[in-house]
């Protein structure tokens, strides 16, 4: 198997440089790099032979004769670059590429002791955030600035990097399930999608929230009272080795006897640890299987187009009978000035 994604990487070789190639075999590991990260492999690299490349990766494991003719390699193929299938097909042109649809994926879904260490660390982080961001979250301020301010603290925090660029969205742009934060001022009347994560040992976090700023309408009362239930009875429902399309049913059914059906239009959540997005998907289209021990990211939102929208988000692990919440931030609508 060649493991190629720097996900893949951290997990299974626990390195975390930028540039390398696994390569497990029925007899051998290796773990090549290149010569900047010398050092950083040994120390960090226990269970892999370590080869340092001075410029292809591959010529090292072409000098040992790691792949010999004729074997059937399994890759990542949501990840094996173009450029490094060449260098592949370059130095071992007769082994047998086959695509592992997952596998390696699927091995790094139930999270052991010490990656849930760092997923509540990760957790934990978001939800300090989401305290020292309160005085900022007023009419006046810029979705960018709010979203600036969310870095710096998580830094400070000790967060090692934003999970993902955060998102600001405020008025008609919080309809925008995914739209970026911009130069906008938030507003009396507003809603107000925020949605962040921070990063522990590799670990990423993910959480929204909505606000209001000013009084709220009736009707985006009623769509913030049916994403918190949606989300709540996804909770209330959840069990391990559920079906994940079971579980997105639950909350989009809530969503559709409340009027909201066409307007949430995304997964439920998906699963989280080395990567924001990781398996098991949770959408109406998903044949994945919900297993014990992992973290879900469950993310309910109704979006109605020109007025606003809203999303809740929470960190959970799958227990043995149900699930804990990592992220315990209120979910009572905030109403700010
Ligand atoms: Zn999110
Ligand atoms: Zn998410």
């Amino acid at each position: 198997m060649i493991i190629s994604s720097p996900a893949s990487i951290r997990y299974f070789f626990g390195f975390t440089g930028s540039n390398a190639i696994g390569l497990v075999t029925p007899e051998q590991c290796f773990l090549v790099t290149d010569w900047r990260y010398r050092d950083q492999s040994r120390a960090e690299v226990h269970n892999a032979e370590i080869l340092i490349a001075y410029r292809d990766l591959f010529v090292p494991l072409k000098e040992k004769n790691a792949l010999p003719p004729g074997i059937r390699t399994g890759f990542e193929e949501h990840h094996l670059t173009y450029y490094l299938a060449t260098q592949i097909h370059k130095h071992f042109p007769q082994i047998k590429l086959a695509t592992t649809d997952r596998l390696l994926v699927q091995l790094a879904v139930p999270k052991e002791p010490g990656e849930l260490r760092a997923m509540r660390e990760a957790a934990h982080l978001a939800c300090m955030v989401w305290e020292e961001i309160q005085p900022y979250l007023h009419a006046g301020v810029r979705e960018a600035d709010l979203a600036a301010e969310i870095i710096y603290r998580g830094r400070k925090a000790g967060s090692e990097a934003d999970a993902f660029e955060p998102l600001v969205a405020s008025g008609p742009r919080s309809a925008l399930p995914h739209g970026r934060s911009s130069t906008r001022r938030l507003q009396a009347g507003d809603m107000v999608i925020i949605d962040y994560g921070c990063v522990f040992e590799g670990y990423a976090s993910d959480v929204t929230r909505t606000i209001a700023v000013g009084e709220p309408t009736a009707q985006m009362l009623e769509v913030y009272r049916a994403v918190k239930e949606a989300g709540e009875l996804a909770y209330a429902a959840l069990r391990p080795n559920m079906n994940a399309i079971d579980l997105d049913k639950v909350a989009r059914e809530h969503l559709k006897a409340k009027g909201f059906g066409n307007h949430f239009n995304h997964a439920l959540g998906h699963g989280l640890g080395l990567d924001v997005h990781m398996l098991p998907r949770l959408g109406p289209e998903s044949n994945d299987v919900i297993p014990p021990g992992c973290v879900l990211a469950i993310e309910p939102g109704v979006y109605l187009p020109d007025l606003g929208g809203v999303r809740i988000e929470d960190d959970v692990l799958v227990t043995a009978n149900g699930v804990e919440v990592l992220t315990p931030i209120t979910r009572e609508l905030i109403c700010v000035e």
